[in-house]
């Protein structure tokens, strides 16, 4: 038996209503694996919560959440409260205190889908983005507000350890995913102090520790060209924190949009919980409708499964949700569809169960035929 403790955490607009079809797949999950427990705590953390107590969480949030196996985050955004408030006294605590330094950001074409590129198929690759450091940083400040020689600083931090701890983590996914390349993305033309230390410490780490891997570094302007152009040749992706967000949407972008994209916050060591989250964000346009694509919360759910060492549950999603795709009868508008959220994310639930009664009807026949 595993058993599993959750902290949940929906947040703001589409992220409650995309969580509660989550939920509903692990419920379907629980019900058919006897050997499989989920013990989810729900937190209201969000911007809500803020508008009541002046803060985005507790003030022991981060106490509470260290004793979980995991964290599964829904969005969060709201336009009555300003964005660096959410994301920097909600998000970035958790991802930074908990080491979450790896951020996974998978790229996949996905079966009925149409990429907005006219050879847009079999597209396949992981972007590893550093996810504690670098240009996400928080250091700095603003001098003389409003006057005209106010100025701000903002510093780019990046360290040997941080970098090289991403390197090997990208490294260490290729190797056990059977990859042969790994693609850096660098600016150390323009940004001459930070990224050619980025530089040379990627290539140390791989050229010394990883014999049998290639690395090539593009510069990022010829590299979201190359997303363009010819995405079918990545294998894994690594850069720093900014660049990592912006290639992950762009990413986003070419298999089909942001309500397919999940992401991972990874703490490789184990010694914090991990969160699990959408790429999207709250989307304040199609909140309280009941329109966004649960797809990517589904699916940030499945790595997270994988990441507590059920691959096979998390292969059981992933299945479902391409089953439906294939089936293509229901469809959130953004892929192309009129389907609701609610149904979306029933259809994969049903899929699960599906491919569960098979798996029964099978056991029996072959207990019959003994
Ligand atoms: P936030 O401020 O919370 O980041 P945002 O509007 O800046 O919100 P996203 O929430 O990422 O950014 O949304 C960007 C666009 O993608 C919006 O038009 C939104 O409707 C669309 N979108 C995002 N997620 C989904 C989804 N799950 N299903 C359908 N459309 C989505």
């Amino acid at each position: 038996m595993t058993k599993y403790k959750i902290a949940v955490i929906p947040g703001d607009g589409i992220g409650i209503e995309v969580m509660d079809e989550a939920l509903k797949v692990l419920d379907v999950l629980q019900e058919n694996n006897p050997d499989f427990e989920i013990e989810r705590e729900q937190f209201p953390w969000n911007s809500e919560y803020y508008l009541q107590h002046g803060k985005m969480m507790p003030d022991d949030a981060l106490q509470i959440l260290q004793s979980f196996d995991a964290i599964l985050f829904g969005a969060i955004g709201d336009t009555r409260v300003p964005d660096d408030i959410t994301i920097w006294q909600l998000i970035m605590p958790i991802r930074k205190q908990f080491q979450q330094y790896v951020n996974f950001r998978p790229v996949k074409s996905l079966p009925g889908i149409r990429s907005p590129l006219s050879d847009g198929e079999n597209i396949d690759f992981v972007i590893f983005r550093e996810n504690a450091e670098g240009e996400y940083s928080n250091s700095g400040g603003r001098l003389y507000d409003s006057q005209d020689s106010e100025l701000a600083v903002q510093n780019t931090i990046m360290t040997r350890g941080g970098i090289e701890r991403i390197a090997r983590a990208a490294s260490d996914y290729a190797v056990r995913a059977g990859k042969t390349k790994i693609t850096s993305a660098t600016k150390s033309n323009a940004i001459t102090h930070s990224m050619k230390l980025w530089d040379e410490h990627v290539k140390r780490i791989i050229q010394d520790e990883y014999k049998n891997l290639k690395l090539e570094s593009y510069y990022i302007d010829a590299l979201v060209a190359y997303f363009v152009e010819r995405p079918q040749t990545f294998e894994i992706v690594v850069a720093t924190n900014l660049f990592g967000d912006i290639l992950s949407d762009l990413g986003s972008g070419i298999v089909g949009g942001l309500g397919l994209s999940p992401s991972a916050n990874i703490n490789p060591e184990k010694n914090f919980p991990s969160m699990f989250e959408p790429v999207h964000g709250s989307a304040p346009d199609i909140a309280g409708k009941g329109i966004a694509n649960p797809i990517a919360q589904i699916w940030s759910t499945a790595l997270m499964l994988q990441h507590l060492g059920r691959p096979d549950l998390s292969d059981m999603i992933m299945k479902a949700i391409e089953l439906v795709l294939l089936e293509g009868k229901t469809k959130t508008a953004d892929i192309g569809g009129n389907a609701t959220t609610v149904q979306m994310g029933s259809a994969i639930a049903e899929k699960i169960r599906e491919q569960y009664d098979t798996i029964r009807l099978g056991n029996k026949a072959y207990e019959f035929k003994q």
